[in-house]
């Protein structure tokens, strides 16, 4: 019989929202935070729910799919969204907060219910089974502590966690020019096609075509190439944190530092032309940029190979100028940078329970989300299903058509091999069927899907809904 309390390593975003949400259900917490005692790199407090960097929790309007995650979670009673509409501060259609009033209105509510036991001590290894310490949910977030980190990786294999974030940019598929690109495998191989590829001289750069699948391709003249490799080249990168400035994984460098080596670097890779021959043409073009799909999320693209740490305005300034993106839709920019994050496919269930094991949860950062917003949600649910466990009772999830069901899903099911930690988009909800909407429309009504499930979901599970705080789906502006 497990025990009948929780524990939770980490007072984060997913963390707090765990503790509250298994609280909220009558079962005991105890929640493990090692600041002050122990800080990381970025936190300056020994506030739970620290925000470490933008005050900001992005969009809140039902137009968006980070507004339909923040209102589902207001719906099941989140704490972080609560403490973030008490300290909201005016920033147009997003949700921003007063950072200092956000970490202490958590630390407040967290500390002043009657079933969390605050303990300000770093766990140092995941516990051993006969430790009373589970139902567990590992909520470290990015900057998990070392020793915390190996003993994480052993349990996951090596392979299976990641230190590092080289995140390519991603974009909207309509927003693509298919006038401009084409689709194609390099040596025209593709899943289930005959191999008649020559030997590549070195192994693929990070996220270079493995030649597992099509793409699109979006091929430059030497005039085209030149004046994006200038661009490139003269762009303005994001400011780095310390330990950001880490030496970046040779077959990871973001493409700027690739583009500083020599003109023609790009060219020989993440940008090789050889084997992709245009039709508008019949010749293999100068320079080529691939985009491939995310098999999930099957309006969404990545730029193969593109991980970088330009600012995200000079991004969109210079991608705009790859054929075929002049009006591309960034539904995610790239980055580099610190992140300890689990293969969430391999790993996690969609219940955010790890693979054979009921007891043992991740949540936030570190289960493979991006993002406050995200990584909340999934301590929301890992909350709820701790505590279901801790009770003998089956974990839950949440309809594919809701925001947390999606997030849920993406994290358990997304391709292992490409995976990248993802933001909530509505390219990772199930598209509808028949009539294909678009825009503004298709949005609105994903949305309206999302909610109306979430509440027929809620109703069967007997769990109480608060109010959103929003207005009808369909008089959203
Ligand atoms: C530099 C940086 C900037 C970011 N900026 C943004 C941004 O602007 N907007 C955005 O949406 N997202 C941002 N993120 C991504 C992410 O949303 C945040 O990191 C977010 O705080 C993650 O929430 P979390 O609960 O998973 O982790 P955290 O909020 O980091 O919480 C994890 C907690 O676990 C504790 N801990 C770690 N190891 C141990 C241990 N062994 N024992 C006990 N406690 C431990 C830590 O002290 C920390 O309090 C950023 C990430 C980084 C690294």
């Amino acid at each position: 019989m497990p025990d009948s309390r929780v524990h939770i390593i980490g007072g984060g975003l997913a963390g707090c929202e765990a503790a509250w949400q298994a609280a909220r259900l009558g079962v005991a917490v105890t929640l493990h935070e090692m600041r002050p005692g122990r800080s990381t790199p970025v936190h300056k407090s020994g506030g739970l729910a620290e925000l470490v960097c933008s005050n900001s929790f992005r969009g809140d309007k039902l137009d968006n799919a980070v507004g339909v995650l923040k209102d589902e979670m207001r719906r099941l009673g989140s704490i972080v969204m609560r403490a973030a509409e008490a300290t909201r501060v005016p920033a147009g259609a997003a949700l921003a907060v007063d950072r200092e009033r956000f970490s202490a209105e958590v630390t407040a509510a967290i500390t002043a219910h009657p079933l969390i036991t605050i303990v300000r001590d770093e766990v140092p290894a995941l516990p051993a089974a006969d430790s009373g310490m589970y139902p567990l949910i590992v909520a470290t977030g990015p900057l998990t502590s070392d020793t915390l980190s190996a003993s994480i990786q052993q349990f996951v294999g090596r392979e299976h966690l990641s230190f590092y974030d080289a995140i390519s940019p991603i974009v909207l598929a309509e927003t693509i020019d298919r006038t401009r690109v084409f689709r194609a495998s390099r040596w025209g191989r593709s899943l289930g096609t005959a191999q008649h590829a020559p030997i590549e001289p070195a192994g693929p750069a990070c996220g270079v075509d493995d030649g597992e699948g099509d793409y699109l391709n979006c091929p430059f003249t030497k005039a085209e190439y030149d004046a994006f490799y200038d661009a490139l080249t003269h762009a303005e990168s994001a400011t780095v944190h310390d330990f950001d400035t880490a030496t970046f994984f040779e077959g990871c460098l973001p493409i700027e530092v690739m583009a500083h080596r020599g003109r023609d670097t790009l060219r020989f890779g993440p940008m090789k032309p050889v084997g992709l021959t245009d039709p508008a043409t019949g010749r293999q073009a100068y320079a080529v940029v691939q985009l491939r799909q995310d098999t999930l999320a099957g309006d969404h693209y990545s730029l193969v190979g593109f991980q970088t740490q330009l600012k995200w305005g000079e991004q969109a300034r210079v991608l705009r100028m790859i054929p075929g993106l002049e009006r591309a839709e960034f539904v995610r920019f790239g980055m580099v940078h610190r992140n300890t994050y689990i293969n969430g496919p391999t790993v996690l269930r969609d219940t955010w329970q790890v693979r054979g094991r009921d007891d043992l949860f991740f949540a936030g950062q570190v289960s493979g989300v991006e993002g406050y917003v995200e990584s909340a949600a999934s301590g929301l649910m890992a909350g709820i299903n701790a505590a279901r466990v801790a009770r003998g009772e089956a974990p839950l999830v949440a309809p594919r058509e809701t925001a947390l069901g999606a997030l849920a899903y993406y994290v358990s099911h997304a391709d292992p091999a490409h995976y990248q930690p993802t933001n909530v988009t509505f390219g990772i909800m199930p598209a509808f069927e028949g009539r294909v909407r678009k825009g503004r429309d298709r949005k609105v009504a994903l949305a309206a899907r999302a909610i109306e499930q979430l509440t027929a979901w809620a109703g069967q599970q007997a769990i109480p809904l608060a109010e959103s705080g929003h207005r009808d789906v369909a008089h959203e502006g």
